[in-house]
């Protein structure tokens, strides 16, 4: 069997989708520049300082002409403050929000084959913690701002930037900060932010993500207790066996298919051009109102993130019990981690927990309070603009609405009654995913075609004539 990639490339070249040179403008210097002057801030919250970032974008946004009063540093902890910057148009329509966060993952040097926070460009590729995530999108929207201001640019809209603190985790999330404590500063008809990506094979682009949902994420601790004693006599009652016992029924469980618009739509355009015709098949067939059950649990063995996408899940992570070699267990716990699809209670989630495990022993806590965000609706005046813009730039791409299986600053606008779209615009090979990990890195091509993405569609978001795309 030919290898999928040979597939992929094979079906693209008949689809037509060749390896692609986007008609971008120009490579824009101040992105470049920009980008360089961020990733040498470290911004890891264990020694990072996020208020260097904020402030070394705010003095290049006065310097292009921004007012001082347009441009705000501002946040409860010295070291995370974030960026508020406010580009005025005629108010013909609500503003957007463009978000991205300025801090990074941990990054240890001795992991890095160079330096993760000197900017280095190498065989095409840009290198330095956050290249992908999330610098490259906050110098884009950044240098983009600059530039529709230097070529005058009268928004119909303000064009709100907001880049923040502690996405990646931290104390101090600045999103849910500004939420909280300054709402009428971000207040936006929609959001623009991280989350959706584009999807590169062995260098033929695939897909532009557009992500408009996420799950929620939920842990909950599990727990026995047991009078315990000498393990020289052993009883058959035993805290470590029932927690085991019940946690291997949770792992026969699956909780029950569960599509939604933007899961639907999903798989609905990925169906478009799988090279897997039963693949393609099922696809369609689980993106009916009511899904197939078996196309459904055929996509769900074909791939984890195909099954994640439609069905919350739920899995044991961390696992801990006894206090003695010698000594019957008195307690064990697991730490049980579920991503919950949006509309779903994490009480429902927590109920069924504790009818799967079967056993009233074993007690079944929350930890945290979960962050629950509605999915938000894929309307013509966003989905349009994403749409045009991609076809003029990456002929033959499609662009397909996702959920992620993982969290992103989306929720606090979502859950304040902002739609968030994630679209970064930003190409990468889907089998070479480098955010969180070593020698984190971006194509310099595909760096800026997401720039000059970004800039075609905060021009088409803001002006009420369409211009070209
Ligand atoms: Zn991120």
């Amino acid at each position: 069997m030919r290898s999928l990639s040979a597939l992929v490339v094979a079906v693209a070249a008949a689809f037509g989708v060749g390896p692609l040179v986007a008609q971008s403008g120009q490579n824009d210097p101040r992105a470049r520049e920009m980008f360089k002057e961020l990733i040498e801030i470290n911004t890891t919250d264990s020694v990072g300082d996020v208020t260097r970032a904020a402030e070394a974008v705010a003095a290049r946004l006065t310097a292009a002409g921004f007012p001082d009063a347009d441009v705000q540093v501002l946040g409860p902890n010295p070291r995370k403050r974030n960026l508020v910057a406010r580009y005025r148009g005629s108010g013909t329509r609500r503003p957007i929000l463009l978000l991205a966060h300025l801090d990074v993952v941990e990054a240890r040097r001795e992991d890095w084959s160079a330096d993760p926070f000197t900017f280095l460009e190498k065989d095409g590729f840009f290198y330095g913690r956050g290249t992908t995530d999330d610098k490259a999108m906050a110098s884009s929207l950044t240098a983009n701002l600059i530039r529709l201001r230097q070529e005058g640019f009268r928004p119909d809209r303000d064009l709100i930037l907001a880049l923040t603190a502690d996405e990646e985790g931290g104390s101090f999330n600045g999103v849910d900060w500004l939420v909280k404590n300054h709402r009428p500063l971000i207040d936006a008809a929609f959001a623009i932010n991280e989350g959706g990506s584009g999807q590169m094979k062995n260098g033929t682009y695939l897909t532009n993500e557009v992500q408009a949902s996420e799950k929620v994420y939920q842990d909950f601790r599990l727990e026995t207790k047991n009078a315990g004693g000498h393990s020289s006599r052993p009883v058959k009652d035993n805290a470590i066996y029932r927690l085991a016992a019940g946690l291997s029924r949770l792992a026969a469980f699956e909780f029950p298919v569960e599509l939604n618009e933007v899961t639907r739509a999903y798989f609905d355009r990925m169906s478009g051009f799988q090279a897997d015709l039963k693949l393609a098949a099922d696809m369609r067939a689980a993106a009916r109102p009511t899904p197939d059950p078996e196309s459904a649990k055929r996509l769900a063995a074909a791939s984890p993130y195909y099954n994640a996408l439609m069905r919350t899940t739920c899995v044991a992570t961390m696992l801990g019990g006894g206090h003695a070699l010698n000594a019957l267990p008195q307690t064990a716990g697991a730490n049980v981690n579920c991503r919950i699809l949006p509309g779903q209670s994490p009480s429902a989630v927590r109920r069924k927990l504790i009818d799967v495990l079967a056993d009233l022993a074993i007690s079944v806590a929350f930890v945290d309070e979960a962050k629950p965000s509605p999915p938000s609706p894929l309307t013509p005046e966003v989905m349009r603009p994403i749409e045009s813009i991609t076809k003029a730039m990456w002929p033959g791409v499609v662009v397909v609405p996702s959920m992620s299986t993982g969290a992103t600053d989306g929720l606090y606008l979502r859950k304040a009654g902002i739609p968030t779209y994630g679209v970064e615009g930003l190409f990468g090979d889907m089998d070479d995913v480098r955010a969180h990990g070593k020698d984190e890195r971006v194509g310099v091509r595909q760096f800026f075609e997401a720039v000059e993405f970004h800039y075609r569609l905060i021009k088409a978001l803001a002006s009420t004539t369409t211009t070209s795309p």
